[in-house]
């Protein structure tokens, strides 16, 4: 029997939940992280891709958030949001 990593999917022993603390420390970050919608609609509607790296930035920046977090969760939210409709 195995768990998989409530991150990253990577398979892990069933007594564990994470496969290290960086996966541990990213999923709580990124559940605490909330993103606006008007925010993400602006990112890919309005902005092109060097302006949205750049708002995503100052965005993790403000609020003493990892970037790279941001960036990801951003990404999933967009194809949550948007990806369904045909552009
Ligand atoms: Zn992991």
């Amino acid at each position: 029997m195995s768990n998989v990593c409530q991150c990253c999917s990577k398979k892990i022993s069933i007594s564990k939940v994470f496969c290290s603390k960086e996966c541990q420390e990213e999923f709580f970050q990124s559940a605490a992280i909330s993103i606006p919608k008007q925010f993400i609609k602006r990112l890919y509607f309005f902005c092109d891709e060097n302006e949205r790296e750049k708002e995503i930035s100052e965005f993790a920046k403000r609020h003493n958030w990892s970037e790279r977090i941001v960036s990801k969760k951003t990404e999933d939210l967009y194809k949550q949001y948007y990806e369904h409709l045909s552009l």
